[in-house]
This record gives C-alpha cells, structure tokens and sequence, in this order.
C-alpha cells in the first residue's frame, strides 16, 4: 500500500479558501527551475505542491540500496512489489518516505538523478506511480511538476505551462542549486549528467518529456523567478 498524505494548506493570506480548486502543470527538462516556480506558486495559491520527481527518485533510492541493475525491468518491477512510497507535504519542503524511511535528502544527488531517469523509462514503474500522483490531486488544488504532467498524468489539468532554458541557462541553475546543498561541485559533471538525462528523458518511449498541445510555453532563459511566477499566476487567474 502506497500512501499520500497531503496536508492541505491555508497559508494565510493565500487565494485558497475563496477560489476553485485546479489542478496546475508544471513540465520541462532538468534545471530549468521547475521545482522553485512550482512551490511558490502553490504556496501563493494555498495550493499543495506535488513534485513528482520526487517519486522517481525514491524508486532509483532503493534501486540502489538494494543494488538492483536499474536497467533490468523485471528486477525493477519485482522491487516496488515489496515497496511503499510517501509522500507528506508540509508548508515548505515535501518529504519523501520509502518503505517509511525518510529519504528526503539523499534522494538530491547526482547519482540518484541518473538512477531516477533509467527507471522512469520502465513502464511499470510509470504504471505503478500514476495512481499515486492522481490520488494526490483527486481533491485540486495542486501544482504539479515532472516531465509527463500535463501530456499523461493529468490530461485535463485546467492550467498547464511548459518551462523550458538555454541548456547554459539550465547548467548554471543546477550547479548553484548543488552548491547550496554543498556536493557535486564539478560542472562539468553537471553539464554531462544533464545532457544525458534531458536526451533519456525527451526519448524512451513511455511518457517522454514533451510539451502538452495545450501548454502554454514560457522560455525562462532571460527571466528571474519573480518575472515567471507573475506570468503564471496571471494565467491560473484567469482561470479562477
Ligand atoms: O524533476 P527531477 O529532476 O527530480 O526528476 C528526476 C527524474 O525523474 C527525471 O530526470 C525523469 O527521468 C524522471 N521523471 C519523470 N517523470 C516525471 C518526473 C520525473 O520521468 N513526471
């Protein structure tokens, strides 16, 4: 059994309590800044923040404590039969439990990174994660991010954007992001992990990260976060 337990938000001074409750989308590839807009924009919102990422990368966490070929489908599969998976959504940081361990900071590197985008490729590891990320927005009200968020997990989402960045754009946001958590420093490791994953990603067959027909495309490159979230919270308004 899989469990999710949103802690619904009432941020004080939030649109929460007076407007309807979407369901917001938030795809693009690695370090384009996905995760910041997409958490202040549901805490803006008094939303909850689902980053689905996190998901993957709880998986390719105990794909690796477990020293399973994270390549091996049948290997992966037969793991998250003996696996449970939660999330517990607070006001500022969304932790991750596996097999209620909580993972929440070793999920953060980039050998995990790497481990999260093979598994993401397998199908039933893809399966096994859509009820889990439905059953957290069955109630609105959430501002998801991933790859696949408005393409495959919530297709009817009322708002989606797609986040994209020049890719030096996208190197130098992850670098610093490390830096802060004091690990990887090397950049030139940034920019190869990166370029592998966004390749992985944009080109398995299930789900790959491409922007819904409906998305409406923000280029970040030349803007700040502010500059972002203003756009967004324009276009969700519209839609309250
Ligand atoms: O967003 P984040 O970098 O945490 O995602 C880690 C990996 O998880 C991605 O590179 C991608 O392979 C996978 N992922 C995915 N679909 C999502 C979210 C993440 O395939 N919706």
């Amino acid at each position: 059994m899989n469990t999710i337990i949103p802690e619904w938000q009432d941020h004080s001074g939030s649109l929460n309590s007076q407007t309807s409750r979407l369901v917001v989308t938030i795809d693009g590839p690695a370090g384009v800044g996905k995760s910041t807009v997409a958490k202040r924009l549901a805490a803006h919102l008094g939303y909850t923040y689902l980053d689905t990422g996190a998901l993957y990368r709880g998986i390719a966490w105990k794909v690796n404590a477990r020293n399973v070929d994270a390549t091996d489908l049948n290997q992966v599969a037969a793991l998250l039969e003996t696996t449970t998976l939660a999330l517990h959504s607070g006001e500022d940081i969304l932790s991750v439990h596996v097999d209620s361990q909580d993972v929440t900071h070793e999920i953060r590197n980039l050998a995990v990174s790497q481990l999260a985008s093979t598994v993401a490729a397998h199908p039933p590891v893809r399966e096994w994660l859509l009820s889990i990320q439905r059953d957290f927005a069955d109630k609105g009200g959430v501002v998801a991010e991933g790859r696949d968020m408005g393409t495959n997990v919530f297709p009817h989402a009322q708002v989606k954007f797609f986040l994209d960045a020049d890719p030096e754009v996208r190197i130098n946001r992850r670098y610093h992001e490390l830096q802060e958590g004091d690990q990887d420093k090397n950049r030139d490791n940034v920019q190869r992990e990166m370029a592998i994953r966004d390749a992985r990603d944009r080109s398995r067959e299930v789900a790959p990260l491409f922007p819904a027909a409906d998305a409406m495309m923000i280029d970040s490159s030349n803007l700040s976060i502010d500059q972002v979230l203003a756009k967004m919270t324009e276009v969700v308004a519209a839609h309250l």
